[in-house]
Order: C-alpha cells, then structure tokens, then sequence
C-alpha cells in the first residue's frame, strides 16, 4: 500500500511489513500526466529492476475514493484510495460550524463510498452542547454519526479511536478545528504542530505536495493531504448529487420527471417532501447550492 507520495517517489508498505521507495513504471507516469495519478492509499504491484530498484508497475482496483471536483466536476482529483471513513470535523465554536460544509463534505463521502462521520470538537467551550444537540437532530436521523469530541479536555476520545484504530480514516473541515489536536490527543508521540494536518508546508516553490498516511500505534492510518483544508473547492457532478443525499434516494423514483433536477419541475416528491418538513431545509438548500455550482 502506498503510505507516502511526494516529488515522484512513493513510500510502499509491503505485506512484510517493510517499506521501500520506488518509483513509477513508464506506462503509468504516462497515466499520472493524464492525470489519475497513483495515490496514497492506493494499493500496488511491485518489481525489482535488474539493478535492485524497485518499480510500481500496477494498481489493484480502489474500492473506494475521496476526490475532489473544481469547476463543477470538470476536473476531478482522487487525494485518498481505499479510504474506510471520512471524519468531517467542525468546531461547536471557533469557527462556528458552517451546515453547508458538512453537506458538501457528506456528499464528497457519499460519492467514493467512504462512511461520513461528523465529529464535533472543542465540546469544553460554551454553548456547545446546544450545536452539538442541533447538528444531531438534523444528521442523526440521515444515519450519519455524531461524535462529541474535546482535544482539550479528553471528551470523546474513545468513540474516536474507534474511527480512527483500524483502516485508513481521512480528517476533513476547515482549519482551526482542531485535527491535529485531535490526533495528538490520541497519540502525543506524533506532535503535530497546531494547524499542521492537511496543510500545504512552505510556499511557491518550495511548498512540498505530499501526501501521507499517517501510522497511529492503534492500528489505523490518518491520510494527510494538502488541501484537505480548502473546502470552499470541492464540488460534485450535477449527475452524481443527488444519490448522495440519502433523504433523497427513497423519494426520487416518485417524481413525475425521471431526471428530475428537484429544483423547479412540478410534481417533484422531493419539493412535496420539504413543504412537508419531512426534508430539512438546510439540507435542501445545501442541494441547491451545490446543483447550481455543477451546472454552473
Ligand atoms: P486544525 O487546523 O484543524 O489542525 O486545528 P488545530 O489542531 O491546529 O487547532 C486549532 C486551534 O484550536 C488551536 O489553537 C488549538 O489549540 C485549538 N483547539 C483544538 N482543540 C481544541 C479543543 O478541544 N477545545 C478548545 N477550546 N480549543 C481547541
Ligand atoms: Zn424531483
């Protein structure tokens, strides 16, 4: 598996446990300027060349996928493969949690098969019982978790070493949140600094693009990707958005149009559902948002 990528050289766990560097095979350097390019996660073949060096020279299919879409899914990138979850992480406050966020963030789950999970942090400032308790109320019920998680005072920590133990788990949200706290609170000996998960080191030239799983003593491996922190860019294909909206799904095969966008036509059972309440309206309006950026 693939645990490090950075200036053309991969990091490769074997199944013995050692690690070796190598390097890519000509045909799928070819691949990555047409841009799917081999990422952490990833889980490859490896040959020796005939003066001991070690070449990827294919990649097992993904099971599952964390990509991120610009300009309405014209351009897609995969940060992670084989993923098992994806933690959204807000604040309860500092920064307050932005609902719009957490949908896009959801629905860039949804997308690559990755379990979305939210975790709330900084549960020790005030008020936060009262946004934990409405974030739950709304996501709850949609199947997805809630985790209330303090880095500064313990809280949550074992519900979130159960995400974070076994398999490959990614941290998502904006910066400021707490991720790295929050990993240095599982496990001090890694010492992130404030800040440093997701983020991209130094900058122009010298800022360094890469990627890494990150090995916890638990078990489990945190992706670190640059640009886990600009979720403002992260998009989905018109097409795709509206299977990840899990309200949804049991209601799209009752609208009169079979591609319904859900926005304008009449005799849509997803409109019918959000005058009845039944769908909430931030995630309704979260839909709009990111149906009107894809067709944009
Ligand atoms: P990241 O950018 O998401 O990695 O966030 P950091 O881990 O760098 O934390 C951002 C800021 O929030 C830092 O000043 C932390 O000290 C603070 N912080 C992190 N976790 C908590 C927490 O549980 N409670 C409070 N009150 N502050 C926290
Ligand atoms: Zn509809």
């Amino acid at each position: 598996m693939v645990h490090r990528v950075g200036g053309g050289v991969y990091t490769v766990a074997l199944e013995s446990g050692e690690t070796v560097e190598a390097a890519l095979r000509g045909r799928l350097k070819l691949e990555e300027r047409e841009g799917d390019q081999v990422v952490i996660g990833d889980r490859v073949r490896i040959e020796t060349t005939g003066d001991g060096a070690q070449v990827i020279e294919g990649v097992l299919p993904r099971e599952t996928t964390i990509t991120r879409s610009r300009f309405g899914g014209r351009t897609v990138k995969v940060l992670v493969a084989n993923a098992d979850r994806l933690l959204i992480v807000v604040a309860a406050s500092h920064p307050k949690p932005r609902r719009e966020l957490i949908d896009r963030l959801l629905v860039v789950g949804e997308l690559g098969g990755v379990v979305p999970v939210i975790v709330v942090n900084k549960m020790d400032l005030d008020g936060a019982a009262e946004v934990a308790g409405e974030l739950e109320q709304v996501y709850v019920p949609l199947g997805y978790d809630v985790l209330r998680v303090s880095a500064f005072a313990g809280e949550g920590l074992d519900g979130l070493a159960t995400q974070l133990c076994e398999g490959i788990a990614a941290l998502a949200g904006p910066s400021g949140v707490g991720k790295s706290s929050l990993v240095n609170a599982l496990e001090p000996e890694h010492a992130l600094r404030t800040g440093e998960l997701s983020r991209k080191r130094g900058t122009g030239r010298h800022t360094t693009v890469s990627s890494s799983l990150i090995q916890l003593r638990c078990g489990g491996l945190v992706a670190d990707t640059p640009g886990f922190s600009d979720v403002g860019v992260w998009g989905v294909p018109k097409e795709e958005l509206d299977r990840c909206f899990p309200e949804f799904l049991p209601l799209r095969s009752s609208c009169r149009f079979r591609e319904c966008s859900h926005l304008h036509e009449p005799d849509c059972a997803v409109q019918q559902a959000l005058a009845g309440g039944v769908i909430d309206s931030g995630r309704f309006e979260s839909y709009r948002i990111l149906y009107q950026e894809s067709a944009a």
